[in-house]
């Protein structure tokens, strides 16, 4: 293994969109995961596309509530004593209209894509120990949904479709979740699975615990998000995510698992929309493009920490003898040594250590600190695995960026 950089031409070619061949892909920045006053948020649809015009983004993706609607019943009499709680949601609001009206916001400079958060599943839990008026538990266990077309798929989804007093039902009512949105075509991540939650709701308590396990019982799904508030050990080499990077090189797994930045929005007192973003590499700027992106995992997570963010401008595995190269989510055959290039800017000048990891199969491979504005770091790794995979994050004053992986099969 050895290190090298790579000085000028490299780094002025990738640095200069001009440079840009006509055939590579647009880095569109995208927000996902804004909820509107559809469902909980406290800004209207079109106020937040002006905000996202505002922050320079290109895409946002809205994730309204499907669905808010709770049964408290009153044990031991809950067969005629309950009481149903329901909240604005996309459902309330009508699945139709709420496409329609997300739609019509597209502009050519911001688009506009409707998506979903969906709770499956909640139980209830009724002690005569308990401080108020019993326990609702999973909740807060969320998947994102994107690209479903027709109305009646959202109206359809089988939400709240399991008995809520049998206790908890483990990862079924989310498999019929992810299984009911692929049927149709659409595309599912898991929403903060490192974010657990206690708050009230209405007379009883709402009770998440953090739940990264539910990922690994659960498959056919296309990724998860990842949200500033989290502890992130879910992405750190050998966590979660990389484990479940290994099960699908190794065949246990049909489909990869891809990482995609989220923000949870739902005021902007709480932080701007570009705190988080997905970069997506797009053919063009419109929603089958993007959705085609998240699907292959052609996109990587940057949170911004300083006043302008880190960039990638380039995470690449060429081979060193023929011609193969492969980008953020392709892969590349094993036929011999390659070269792994990470290139980027390190963002606004906090002070501080800014590092770029390389991280293959689950470890740490190469770590190099970065201390130049501009980046273009160049590993040769002699002896890449069979079947594996390489992935790169960045950690710096100004932010963070995770790539999603490059794989070798
Ligand atoms: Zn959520």
């Amino acid at each position: 293994m050895r290190g090298a950089r790579v000085p000028l031409a490299c780094a002025l070619l990738v640095a200069c969109p001009a440079f840009l061949q006509a055939d590579e892909p647009r880095h569109l920045k995208v927000a996902l995961h804004i909820h509107s006053t559809i469902s909980t948020g406290t800004v209207a649809p079109a106020a937040i596309a002006a905000l996202a015009n505002q922050a320079g983004l290109d895409a946002v993706v809205f994730t309204d509530s499907a669905l808010r609607r709770w049964e408290y019943g009153l044990w031991p009499a809950r067969a005629w004593i309950r009481r149903v709680v329901e909240q604005p949601s996309v459902l309330t609001f009508g699945a139709k209209r709420y496409l329609d009206t997300l739609r019509s916001l597209s502009t050519p400079e911001l688009l506009v894509l409707p998506g979903l958060e969906a709770a499956p599943f909640y139980s209830w839990r009724r002690s005569p120990f308990d401080r108020r008026g019993g326990q609702i538990r999973g909740w807060n266990q969320h998947l994102l949904v994107f690209g479903l077309e027709d109305p009646r798929a959202i109206r359809t989804l089988p939400l709240n479709a399991f008995d809520p007093y049998q206790g908890d039902r483990g990862a079924a009512p989310y498999q019929r979740v992810i299984e009911a949105v692929t049927a149709q075509g659409g595309l599912v991540f898991w929403a903060h699975p490192e974010t657990g939650h206690v708050g009230e709701h209405g007379p009883v308590e709402d009770y998440t615990d953090p739940y990264p396990h539910l990922l690994e019982l659960t498959s056919g799904y296309h990724g998860f998000a990842v949200t500033y508030r989290d502890k992130l050990a879910f992405v750190e080499a050998g966590g979660v995510w990389d484990r479940l990077l290994a099960a699908y090189c190794a065949g246990r797994r049909r489909q990869p698992v891809w990482i995609l930045g989220e923000l949870d929005w739902r005021k902007p007192e709480e932080h701007p929309l570009d705190r988080v973003v997905t970069m997506v590499m797009a053919s063009e700027r419109t929603a089958e493009a993007v959705l085609r992106a998240l699907r292959t995992g052609r996109m990587w997570v940057v949170f911004r920490i300083g006043r302008q963010a880190p960039v990638l401008h380039r995470f690449e595995a060429r081979a060193l003898t023929g011609h193969a190269t492969a980008g953020i989510g392709e892969s590349i055959a094993p036929t011999g040594p390659l070269r792994i290039q990470v290139s980027g800017r390190r963002g606004s000048p906090e002070p501080g250590q800014a590092r770029v990891f390389l991280i293959r199969d689950g470890a740490v491979l190469q770590m190099e600190e970065v201390t130049a504005e501009e980046f273009d770091l160049v590993w040769t790794d002699d002896a890449p695995p069979a079947r594996g995979f390489y992935r790169a994050v960045f950690q710096g004053p100004a932010g963070l960026i995770y790539t999603n992986p490059i794989f070798v099969r």
